[in-house]
């Protein structure tokens, strides 16, 4: 049986990128050695990191006087390096959800956090709007999609500060204005590549400004210093980026991904709205197009567990919600076909028809 893979992370990559890893593994370029046992400085794996920053940059049209950075510790080591490279006094966090709750967290170690708003009293199911952004402090703190929830901030947002996002799980699904912001970062295990890198798109003017000792391995300096290579950097994730950065290119770019996006949510979304048994969790207009949650309306309550049964049995995997939402989330990163949605879809009306 076909499977559909909606989960939220790690997730779907396009099968011709997990082959073409798989074939590096095995024998990389025809050079006679896997991937996993050459120097990562040699003449072999240069190529690979030199690609995939030129692509990133390409694709995002990343401006001048930014440095793209291909790190290890994830996404939640950027909670931590973010403040300790850019917060010198005061720093302002919008908490749209657990992710950015720990970036607060990990904030607050190096000076005060000021939460600009939150939805955490209505459990994340909007994106506060109206609030306003202090201008006294080093910079903003977003998270741009919010993977357990659903909610997304799909714009780059008009502050009066610097902006500081962590984009892990909507990065290179839309274009974006890089130039708004002194850093982006992104786990890469839910658009970008398998778990094991992180990408760090910082801007090289706003680094070196802060007054404290930062460690080595801490410090963006020594990586944009060093070109991600002052370790040995994660050369398997790193290749599997590029193979997919090379993938999305050839798809026609970010503005093709977001069109995708769009495509894929409207189908999901459609169905989630007009099918008797499910309704959507978050506000409508906050609704990401990334991770779709929804889930039993109240009176079918008591079918969860049947359709997830029934959903399992035709194919469709990792749909059930996190834990803290409850109910399905189906995850439709950029390489979610149009059919996997259809496939879902077929499953929530074949579901209805039998209730
Ligand atoms: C998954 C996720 C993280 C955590 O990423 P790790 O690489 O596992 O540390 C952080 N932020 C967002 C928005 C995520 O979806």
């Amino acid at each position: 049986m076909k499977k559909y893979n909606f989960n939220a992370g790690p997730c779907i990559l396009d099968r011709s990128v997990i082959e073409k890893t798989a074939q590096a593994i095995l024998d990389f370029n025809g050079i006679g050695l896997s991937l996993a046992e050459i120097s990562h400085r040699s003449k072999d794996f240069q190529p690979v990191i030199d690609e995939a920053e030129a692509l990133v940059k390409e694709l995002l049209q990343v401006p001048e006087g930014y440095s793209v950075l291909f790190l290890g510790g994830g996404a939640s080591l950027e909670f931590c390096m973010i403040p300790y490279n850019f917060l010198k006094t005061k720093a302002a966090y919008l908490n749209t959800g657990v992710w950015a709750k720990k970036a607060m967290k990990e904030a607050k170690l190096f000076g005060e956090v000021v939460e600009v708003a939150s939805s955490a009293d209505a459990n994340y199911t909007f994106i506060p709007k109206g609030w306003e952004c202090p201008t006294d402090v080093d910079y903003l703190h977003i998270t741009t999609n919010n993977t357990i929830y659903g909610t997304e901030i799909r714009k780059d947002l008009d502050v009066p500060v610097r902006m500081i996002a962590d984009m892990s799980s909507d990065i290179f699904s839309r274009p974006i204005d890089v130039a708004k912001y002194d850093a982006i970062y992104a786990g890469a295990q839910k658009n970008l590549s398998m778990a094991g890198v992180t990408i760090v798109i910082v801007k090289n003017d706003a680094l070196g400004h802060v007054d404290r000792q930062i460690p080595t391995m801490l410090d963006y300096r020594t990586h944009v210093e060093k070109g991600s290579m002052f370790n040995t950097p994660p050369v398997v994730p790193i290749y599997t980026a590029l193979e997919n950065l090379r993938w999305m290119k050839a798809q026609g770019g970010v503005e093709a991904m977001d069109k995708l996006a769009q495509q894929r949510a409207e189908i999901v979304y459609g169905e989630i709205d007009r099918n008797k048994l499910f309704r959507g969790t978050v506000a409508e207009e906050d609704r990401s197009v990334m991770n779709l949650c929804f889930v039993m309306k109240d009176e079918y309550k008591e079918l969860e567990k049947e359709f997830m049964e029934f959903a399992t049995s035709k194919g469709m995997v990792g749909i059930k919600g996190h834990r803290s939402v409850g109910g399905f989330r189906a995850s439709c990163y950029n390489a979610q076909s149009i059919e996997g949605c259809q496939a879902l879809v077929a499953c929530m009306k074949e579901f209805e028809a039998q209730h």
